[in-house]
């Protein structure tokens, strides 16, 4: 016997099911504590499609992220360099953006519209995200895009300054047009991570010039295939924002609250990594060896970067190397021997893979209570 009323019903509580357990997580989801007063938004704010040199469709990067828990992308095609344009023409260059927009509507990802403002050196790249519409930023003379993209009030960044093709030493060279971009607030962040490549340079220079700090995946494949496949997580941005949304993020970008991440690399001011690093790593317990003074003690590392420490303390450890590290997601247990009984103690430690200025790496303090 055939009953529809049955039949609607059984197939209401199926897709409720599906709806509940609606997720897109992959096996490399990203995950990073929040700090105190802020929340932490994971973000890749340069990549490509088809829509210039990319080699996917829009969708595909929603999915991708989705995949890996991102809060945030921005689709930042080259606005001059366009390569499938006589099989995808598009005179509206917001249409990367906008197929994107329309993929992520049911989800919680936030999408940022953005370009990426195309020049040989000394101009280079530079991605302006947070733009009201790309199609403006089309012009000969490349002061224009600048200038235009400060109008729609959008947060700028120099992409890949220490590039070899742009610069044959690898180092960035801050050119004059650089400065002048600086100097009339048209240019705010500096990529320092971008691709595989890291540059202490660009960091310095970030640093001289108050310019953002910047990680990108400036992805041009597909994630799986270029990052995940190989063992590795895409270059990603933590932005600390006051809550999840595209005004709170952008506010965050304009006020250099970010950490740049590149699997176990993370590289911020340290007002921002030191507290992320501290949220990352939680103490599980600690206690005493029996009848000893050997306190024992289990770490959890939270975030999704394998953390590299060196012990700072006073104290020796009883059973392991100073330098040891606590892998993404695991927990490990070290023997401090602190000589006589203690209600707590100041577990100090630098954390060797983490950069707050070039060959600077922050310590981390945490305060121990013992049971
Ligand atoms: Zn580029
Ligand atoms: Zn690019």
């Amino acid at each position: 016997m055939k009953n529809p009323f049955f039949t609607i019903l059984t197939f209401c509580s199926v897709s409720l099911l599906v709806a509940q357990n609606h997720s897109h997580l992959g096996a490399q989801a990203f995950s990073y504590p929040d700090i105190e007063g802020h929340v932490t938004l994971k973000a890749d704010l340069h990549i490509h499609t088809v829509f210039s040199d990319g080699n996917v469709w829009p969708t595909i990067r929603v999915q991708e992220a989705l995949r890996e828990n991102l809060d945030a992308i921005s689709l930042t095609e080259h606005l001059e360099y366009q390569p499938h344009k006589a099989d995808i023409p598009h005179p509206d260059r917001n249409r990367s953006y906008n197929l994107a927009l329309a993929e992520a509507a049911e989800h919680d990802l936030l999408i940022v519209p953005g370009s990426e403002i195309t020049r040989s050196e000394p101009v280079g790249h530079s991605n302006a995200v947070f733009i009201n519409d790309a199609n403006k930023l089309m012009a000969t003379a490349p002061e224009v895009p600048f200038e235009e993209a400060k109008k729609q009030n959008a947060f700028v960044f120099w992409n890949h300054p220490a590039w070899h093709a742009q610069s044959p030493t690898g180092n960035p060279v801050l050119s004059d047009f650089q400065k002048e971009r600086i100097k009339k607030g048209e240019l705010h962040g500096i990529e320092v991570i971008n691709t595989f490549d890291y540059a202490e340079e660009s960091l310095a220079l970030a640093l001289e010039h108050n310019l953002t700090i910047m990680g990108t995946s400036d992805i041009h494949g597909l994630i799986d295939w270029d990052y995940t496949e190989k063992g590795n997580h895409r270059p990603i941005t933590l932005i600390f924002a006051k809550e999840k949304s595209l005004e709170s993020m952008k506010e965050a970008l304009f006020e250099g609250r970010t950490v740049a991440v590149y699997n176990s690399l993370l590289v911020g001011k340290s007002e921002y990594l030191k507290p992320l690093i501290q949220a990352s790593v939680i103490l599980e317990s600690a206690s005493y060896l029996p009848e000893t003074t050997v306190l024992k003690v289990v770490l959890k590392n939270v975030s999704s970067s394998d953390l590299l420490f060196e012990n700072q303390m006073e104290f020796n450890f009883y059973d392991s190397s100073p330098v040891f590290e606590i892998n993404a997601g695991e927990t490990i247990t070290v023997h401090i021997k602190t000589l006589e009984k203690l209600d707590s103690v100041e577990l100090k430690l630098k954390a060797l893979g983490a950069f707050t200025a070039p060959k600077q790496q922050p310590v981390i303090a945490w305060e121990v209570l013992i049971d």
